[in-house]
């Protein structure tokens, strides 16, 4: 039965394909831009310089210093240069980090995007920013926030190590199963939702057994470009409050920790939604959705203990592979403090269980 539901579409302008990064320029020139800056983290740097490079008379230069989780200081001296040199613009070349820095100046200044992502991780197509300072992230969201247009080149994705393909597809997958029990869900994102789960369930152990498969590479963005578009259209729930928090107390990296966390997150909702269930387990091809995306998990490689990701715990508990009632229990009570809605009430004995598991890299029960 169709539940009474409200949809509001993202505004973006969206072009796929092999070879998109070619029309960068005459995209910039529609914008009417002048002085671009292209924002990349240190590792891209060269791509960056290399694209910039494609529309010198409209280019601002490249500032490659974007980082994991936003942190304000970095955008603060990006401030600096965006002023210095005086962009009408940002093209933001790379994963979450450098469409990150992008947003966070976005916000500041109003300035257009256009964003080419090179990851799965789906930032292009939200208008959220998560800033860090002083460790603590804080999450914002603003019309001004979402890129104008957004350039997926499967060509730039086929240097995507496997590892970090499979993990930063499973960051993906998050998106779109906690998009299917949103509490302002609604039937267009749901389908798309459930197309996106499919698509990188079938494409991720592909490219990891072959990184040059350019059909599961291709499959594979197009899988995360609707997570993306989830992700921007609803709210998330228990998994995603996880993360963030585990990210932001731990410093832990954000896909593995995604990875590690989705199916004990999905195991704990699965009572309260069977019905989603039913169509999830149906888009995997099973009849255990939660053990479903652990096992992926293990085929691409990805490693699924938080313990081996860095989430601390004592001396003695950890040998025995137990993280310490204070670090899970301060972590339970950090995302009881200020939880997101979910669809089974949070409940912090299940909730410490559910970590301990994903501490220690079980299946989740
Ligand atoms: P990332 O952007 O940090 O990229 C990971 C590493 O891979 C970097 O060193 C990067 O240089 C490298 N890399 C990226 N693409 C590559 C490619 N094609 N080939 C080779 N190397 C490549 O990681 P991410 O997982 O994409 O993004 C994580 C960040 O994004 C986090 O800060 C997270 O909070 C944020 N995020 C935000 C949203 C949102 O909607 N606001 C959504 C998802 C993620």
């Amino acid at each position: 039965m169709i539940q009474p539901f409200v949809y509001t579409a993202q505004p973006a302008r969206v072009i796929f394909g092999d070879g998109t990064l070619a029309r960068v320029p005459e995209e910039i020139a529609r914008l009417g831009l002048r002085r671009v800056l292209t924002v990349s983290t240190p590792p891209q740097a060269g791509k960056a310089a290399a694209l910039a490079a494609r529309f010198p008379d409209r280019s601002a230069g490249v500032l490659a210093e974007a980082v994991m989780h936003t942190p304000v200081a970095v955008t603060e001296a990006a401030m600096r240069v965006v002023a210095e040199r005086g962009a009408d613009g940002l093209l933001a070349l790379g994963g979450g980090s450098a469409i990150g820095l992008s947003k966070a100046i976005a916000l500041r200044t109003g300035l257009p995007q256009i964003a080419v992502p090179t990851t799965y991780a789906g930032s292009e197509m939200t208008p959220v920013v998560g800033e860090t300072r002083d460790g603590a992230k804080t999450t914002r969201s603003d019309p001004r926030i979402l890129p104008t247009v957004v350039i997926y080149d499967v060509d730039l994705t086929m240097s995507l190590p496997p590892a970090l393909s499979g993990t930063s597809g499973i960051n993906a997958i998050a998106h779109a199963v906690e998009a299917l029990y949103a509490r302002d869900g609604n039937p267009v994102i749901a389908l798309l939702a459930l197309e996106a789960i499919g698509a990188l369930h079938r494409a991720l152990p592909r490219i990891v057994a072959d990184p040059a498969d350019r059909a599961a590479r291709t499959e594979a963005l197009y899988g995360a470009w609707l997570c993306g578009l989830c992700l921007g259209s609803v709210g998330m729930a228990l998994h995603h409050k996880l993360c963030h928090t585990l990210g932001g107390r731990f410093g832990l990296p954000h896909a593995e920790t995604h990875t590690a966390v989705l199916p004990h997150a999905l195991a704990y909702n699965a009572p309260a939604i069977p019905d989603v269930m039913a169509r999830l387990n149906a888009a995997l091809g099973t009849g255990d959705a939660p053990l479903a995306l652990y096992e992926l998990a293990g085929r691409v490689g990805a490693e699924r203990s938080l313990r081996a990701l860095g989430m601390p715990g004592e001396e003695g508990e950890e040998e025995a592979g137990e993280a310490t009632g204070d670090v899970i229990g301060g972590t339970v009570a950090a995302v009881l403090a200020n939880p997101y809605w979910n669809p089974r009430p949070l409940e912090a004995p299940a909730l410490r269980d559910l970590l301990s598991r994903a501490y220690r890299g079980l299946p989740p029960a």
